[in-house]
């Protein structure tokens, strides 16, 4: 598929990148993801990937927007308090980028779920979703980008166990639901670290599609947003993983 000129116009500083170029802007016109969340880390990395023209963009939320995730959620307006989150994203990204084919599922992301994309990035928070979309990706061989962040840390990586042989699962760092699970609505995090995070995991998807630099597969991107330090962490698979060990 050629670009035309609007779109050698529109991607012109990712043609510039010998990196991505006009096949890496090619690649991501014809990729597909699933972005599961459309909330503080759904949110930024919807944006960055419709702004990229990745192709086609699915998105699955079943909430609504409330007054308190103003704070970090750029993406909604105060007026719309109330509204789906995953449709009022799916407006958002289709106003950024009229190209892009942009489909919202209002439901929660369970066992029954089918997500189409060929990437499927984890922005939810809480653990229960997080081993469902481990478990699919792995089973599926799809690759999956996860970013978490809670009070002033942040974490990104890649998982691509059901991909390549070497590679960890999510499960393999985190094996069961950890005693001390604290959710954001409890504890509170910090709204620029999520934008952070949420950007950060774009980055890794868009890495993943056009084949640039070296994605965090099996490497774990910690971020401390007091003392701006960054630390990447080695994961090993685990032979005894409930979903990837033999
Ligand atoms: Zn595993």
């Amino acid at each position: 598929m050629a670009l035309s000129a609007e779109q050698l116009d529109r991607h012109k500083r990712h043609i510039l990148l010998k990196e991505i170029g006009g096949p890496g802007v090619q690649k991501l016109q014809g990729a597909s993801v699933s972005l599961i969340g459309a909330g503080a880390l759904g949110g930024p990395c919807a944006m960055y990937l419709a702004a990229a023209g990745v192709g086609a963009i699915e998105i699955w939320d079943d909430d609504a927007v409330d007054r308190s995730n103003l704070q970090r959620q750029v993406q909604f307006a105060d007026a719309e308090i109330g509204y789906p989150k995953a449709e009022t994203l799916t407006q958002r990204l289709r106003a950024q980028n009229p190209d892009l084919e942009i489909r919202f599922v209002h439901q929660r992301f369970d066992d029954r779920a089918a997500p189409r994309g060929s990437i499927l990035i984890d922005a939810t928070d809480n653990f229960e979703t997080r081993f469902e979309l481990n478990r699919l990706a792995h089973q599926s061989g799809r690759l999956l980008v996860s970013g978490a962040a809670s009070r002033w840390s942040g974490q990104v990586s890649v998982y691509a166990s059901g991909v390549q042989a070497d590679a960890p699962c999510y499960q393999c760092f985190v094996p069961e639901l950890p005693p001390e699970a604290e959710a954001c609505d409890d504890v509170g995090v910090v709204g620029a670290l999520t934008g952070i995070v949420g950007t950060h995991m774009a980055l890794e998807v868009i890495k993943l599609l056009t084949g640039a630099g070296k994605p965090l597969i099996g490497r774990l991107l910690m971020i401390d947003g007091l003392t701006s330090e960054t630390r990447i962490l080695k994961l090993r698979p685990n032979p005894d993983c409930s979903v990837c060990g033999e």
